[in-house]
């Protein structure tokens, strides 16, 4: 697995004296070193503020759900003047109008010149309902544009995002919370994230804060190496069973995480014609059954459109692309995924941007955002939520692969300035496979620093 920012060379030279002079004086950027999750670190390490405007109605749920996941707040007006802040958490879903969109920079204005290093700034906002005062439509709707300019405009790893929350979703919150307040979404910026679209269980949603995932059963495709090898060790961490899946040229590979992670693996080629039968004739005689399915599987063959041949763009399609659709339907239709369960679909910045020598691929990562869209509803129905992740530049083998200067760029190109990890990627979908997290459907998460890219 080629990884990390230690193959980052950019990065270890501008971490020294001269490389950061070089980086003013030229205006290179200079990559903050983002704080990155790990077993016992509390949620947020340092001060949280939690504020709103207007009625706040969603100021006291969301106090309750971050004491239950071990986060103490206090409110804007009794910090001392120069105290640092690690989070803010501000509920702007009251703001009814344009006029009260003026809430924001008074209140956000003396804070953020205090922000720490890798801070968090949520803002909680109100799903349009339907019918709603088009006043209050428009204003919603701004968040969005503030969210992510106000991501841009932040330093030093500090991230921003919007929760946008259902009425009956006000109990909902505390994994959303968890990952989002957390280094758990170090490379995860500018989002806007919905939480309740599609139907909310009935008893208010818990978070075990050690082991978010105890007692799930979780399929991961291309598991072997890269972003699917660190899902599963990320998901084991968690509590989960992992079954890994990848092609049998791998299995050696799929043997040995299988060992370290305590799981199961089946060597397959998801593309082959019984490949969703024999996953659940497996899941459901070795397992019960399963929990979350995470296609991760995935391979480029990049070429311009005028020398794509059906051999590179076939493979691509349906590796990244049908397979999962039949994988999830056939595990919906028998069962063999659970009521509870969870749908994670690997996407990319490039099925939303659009990449040059792509069009195979994006073609097939837009198709993953479509497979959210038409799965969401009738999956709720089975109470099964399915949401997607969307990389953008992470370190890895297929990236490494990169030529110098595109790789260089587009490590750069993002708000972060900086390639992402595939744990950034893990600890993503570990959110969205959480039992805590049953409210949260139909989204398409991007872990790509704030690319500039497709925004
Ligand atoms: P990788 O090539 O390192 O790993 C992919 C794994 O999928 C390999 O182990 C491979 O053997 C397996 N696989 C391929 N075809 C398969 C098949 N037919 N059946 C079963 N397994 C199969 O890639 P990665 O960088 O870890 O990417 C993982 C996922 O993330 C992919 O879907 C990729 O498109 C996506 N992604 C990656 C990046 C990035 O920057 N690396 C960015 C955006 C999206």
């Amino acid at each position: 697995m080629g990884h990390t920012g230690v193959n980052d060379r950019y990065q270890s030279v501008m971490g020294t004296p001269v490389g950061r002079i070089l980086a003013t004086r030229l205006g290179l950027p200079d990559p903050p070193r983002l704080e990155r999750w790990s077993a016992d670190s509390p949620v947020v390490t340092g001060t949280v503020v939690v504020g709103g405007a207007h009625t706040s109605p969603l100021v006291e749920p969301v106090q309750q759900q971050l004491a239950a996941i071990g986060v103490s707040p206090c409110a804007a007006p009794g910090l001392a003047p120069d105290q640092q802040i690690k989070a803010v958490v501000f509920d702007a879903s009251g703001i009814a109008d344009v006029d009260g969109l003026a809430a924001l920079p008074e209140f956000f204005r003396p804070l953020v010149r205090r922000l720490e290093p890798c801070a968090r700034v949520l803002l909680l906002g109100a799903m349009p309902a339907a019918g709603a005062e088009p006043a209050r439509v428009v204003a919603q709707r701004a968040l969005e544009g503030f969210t992510r300019s106000l991501a841009r405009e932040m330093r030093r790893g500090a991230t921003v995002q919007l929760v946008l929350v259902a009425e009956a979703a006000h109990q909902q919150l505390a994994s959303t919370l968890a990952f989002l307040l957390s280094p758990r979404s170090a490379y995860v910026s500018g989002q806007v994230v919905r939480v309740g679209s599609h139907g909310v269980p009935d008893s208010p949603a818990t978070h075990d804060r050690e082991q978010p995932l105890r007692g799930r059963v979780v399929l991961v495709t291309g598991a072997a190496r890269g972003i699917g090898e660190s899902m599963a060790r990320v998901l084991h961490r968690d509590g989960a069973t992992v079954i890994s899946v990848d092609v049998a040229a791998q299995a050696s590979a799929l043997q040995t995480l299988s060992r370290d992670v305590e799981g199961d693996w089946i060597a397959l080629d998801v593309t082959a014609a019984d490949a969703p039968q024999r996953i659940a004739r497996h899941l459901r005689d070795r397992h019960g059954g399963v929990d979350v399915v995470v296609h991760n599987a995935g391979i480029t063959r990049d070429k311009r459109l005028a020398s794509m041949r059906s051999d590179l763009w076939n493979p691509v399609v349906d590796i990244n692309l049908g397979a999962p659709l039949r994988i999830t339907e056939h595990l919906l239709d028998t069962g063999v995924l659970r009521p509870g369960g969870a749908v994670v679909g690997v996407s990319s910045i490039a099925g939303i941007a659009g990449n040059d020598g792509q069009t195979n691929y994006a073609t097939s990562k837009a198709g993953i955002i479509g497979l959210v869209d038409a799965l969401a509803e009738p999956a709720a129905r089975l109470q099964v939520i399915v949401n997607a992740v969307a990389p953008g530049f992470i370190e890895t083998q297929m990236t490494a692969a990169v030529p110098l200067l595109l790789r260089e760029a587009g490590r750069r190109m993002n708000s972060l300035t900086q390639g992402g990890l595939p744990v950034d990627v893990a600890e993503a979908v570990g959110w969205l496979a959480a039992p805590g997290s049953a409210a949260v459907s139909g989204n398409v998460i991007r872990v790509c620093g704030q690319s500039l890219l497709g925004a």
